[in-house]
């Protein structure tokens, strides 16, 4: 009979594949929190502003660490962004269940609508070249949005859902295209050098995918378990499996590499790459370090096409 291995209780849920080991619902809860405010500390997240905006999907990543804050860190002062990217019924099942958690948790929740208040959907990068890099466009949307919003709220901080696995699937297509000034930037905490940018903070980054999965199942946490339809055959999500094989063949790789990314290579890396200097975008007026942002770039494509179509 298995038992879990902190509290010796039979049968215990969860099996965290990385460590071999079994815990039990309340054990693995303690230990996932302990987890998550170890790195927080370690990291020295708390520096970087109290005024956190905490940018949720609806996805268990986002949710895990909405909750994960609000339990650890009761005095921190939390509103979650929820961006609705005009996905169709994926977009509203997302908001539904970010509302749902924010009352549930009695965090305010700030909703922005691309299609209201933007005039597109990310689904319009569809019709534009664009198409076969949804998720990078979207990444591009998102980022820059998730930053307005946080700065036309006064808050100070941006704490995103990204965890380990995530990580390392950028920090492997990075490596791979020797993107090491991009490699420089992928960090735990990303400190602002402009009044108008927030601090980005990912306090999940030591977590897995599935130790995220175990934290909302076991605090009940209903999330959106739906893959995004644009997501379909993405470079990304071949990556994953990729990674997915490796640590079945290797286990610990993941913790490894990123643990040699950040103690290692990022402290070189760091040496070469100074934070780029930024200036205000000459048609929106947030900072870019290019002449035009690239969110104004990428929207003039969206509504170049709209305008073409109604020709
Ligand atoms: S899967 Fe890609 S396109 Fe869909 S919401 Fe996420 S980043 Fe955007
Ligand atoms: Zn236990
Ligand atoms: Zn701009």
């Amino acid at each position: 009979m298995t038992r879990c291995y902190r509290c010796g209780r039979e049968a215990p849920r969860y099996h965290i594949t990385y460590m071999r080991r079994s815990m039990c619902g309340d054990c693995f809860v303690s230990f996932y929190e302990r987890k998550v405010k170890n790195a927080y500390i370690k990291y020295g997240m708390y520096r970087v502003g109290r005024r956190v905006g905490v940018a949720v999907s609806g996805g268990k990543d986002s949710l895990a660490l909405l909750s994960v804050l609000k339990r650890v860190f009761p005095h921190l002062s939390l509103t979650a962004i929820y961006l609705n990217l005009g996905i169709g019924g994926y977009s509203d099942e997302s908001e539904r269940v970010s509302r749902k958690l924010c009352d549930e948790l009695g965090v305010d929740l700030i909703i922005y609508r691309l299609d209201s208040s933007e005039g597109f959907v990310v689904p319009d990068f569809r019709e534009t070249a664009f198409r076969k890099r949804m998720c990078g466009v979207c990444g591009t949307v998102k980022r820059y949005l998730l930053n307005k919003v946080a700065y036309e709220n006064g808050l100070e901080v941006i704490a995103t859902g990204h965890n380990l696995d995530d990580t390392v699937e950028v920090l492997f297509e990075l490596y791979l295209r020797g993107n090491l000034e991009e490699a420089a930037r992928l960090k735990p905490v990303l400190v602002s050098n402009h009044p108008k940018m927030a601090s980005r903070i990912k306090p999940l980054i030591e977590m897995t995918d599935e130790e995220d999965l175990y934290y909302v199942d076991a605090l009940g946490i209903e999330y959106a378990s739906s893959w995004c339809p644009l997501v379909k055959g993405s470079r990304m999500m071949n990556r994953k499996m990729l990674i997915k094989q490796i640590e079945e063949k290797i286990p610990g790789y993941r913790h490894l590499l990123f643990k040699s990314h950040v103690k290692k290579i990022l402290p070189k890396l760091e040496q070469l790459y100074s934070q780029p200097a930024l200036n205000d975008c000459e048609l929106c007026g947030m900072p870019t370090t290019a002449r035009i942002c690239s969110y104004c770039k990428v929207v003039k494509r969206v509504r170049r096409a709209e305008d073409v179509e109604a020709q």
